[in-house]
């Protein structure tokens, strides 16, 4: 395993997939690096891959508010994404591009050691949880996944999209509180 600053370094020149041709700014993610709740999304939008920083523009403001409801900020957590360039126009990051951008996810969970993990969105929910996750359905739930205690939240983009899904995700976010709680983070 690497450590912070090895890892960092590698993954800001990295070239191991395609997205590294179309990137303003690798997006390794950000945080407290002692923290046990781990945050992970599925990739940077136009305005992360501006300014390099995962959560930024209106999705990121959203998941300042709905950590702030759970009395959390940013210093509290680290926040990642699956992959790390800016997939073109948005679109979710193909799999080969996953395949090839996860080992560094997989080397900052190895650093962090989480206690939680909460996946934003299917893409991340079926990546790290399960490949059938259906986030419809099966946000807010725990499962247990190598010695994590895991659960998924509707995307910030998705809840801006559809207000409707806030009450449910209100009601993930007190299921939050109390399992940090309960853990003692
Ligand atoms: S998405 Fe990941 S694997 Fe692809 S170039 Fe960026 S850092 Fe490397």
């Amino acid at each position: 395993m690497e450590n912070w600053e090895a890892l960092e370094e590698s993954c800001l020149h990295c070239d191991r997939c395609h997205l590294c041709g179309t990137r303003h700014n690798v997006v390794f993610g950000v945080g407290n690096r002692e923290s046990k709740l781990l945050f992970v999304g599925e990739g940077p939008g136009e305005q992360e891959d501006l300014q390099g920083i995962p959560f930024v523009g209106p999705a990121g403001k959203l998941l300042d508010d709905m950590l702030s409801i759970i009395d959390l900020d940013r210093d509290h957590c680290y926040i990642a994404n699956i992959v790390k360039c800016r997939p073109p126009r948005n679109r979710d990051p193909q799999p080969q591009e996953q395949d090839a951008c996860i080992g560094y996810l997989e080397n900052q969970i190895a650093l962090l050691q989480p206690k939680i993990l909460v996946c934003l969105g299917r893409i991340a929910a079926q990546r790290l949880i399960d490949p059938n996750f259906r986030i419809t359905y099966d946000h807010g739930t725990w499962v247990q996944r190598r010695g994590m205690l895991c659960t998924a939240l509707y995307h910030p983009s998705a809840l801006l999209r559809d207000p409707g899904k806030r009450p449910e995700t209100f009601d993930d976010l007190l299921s939050l509180r109390e399992k940090l709680r309960e853990l003692n983070i």
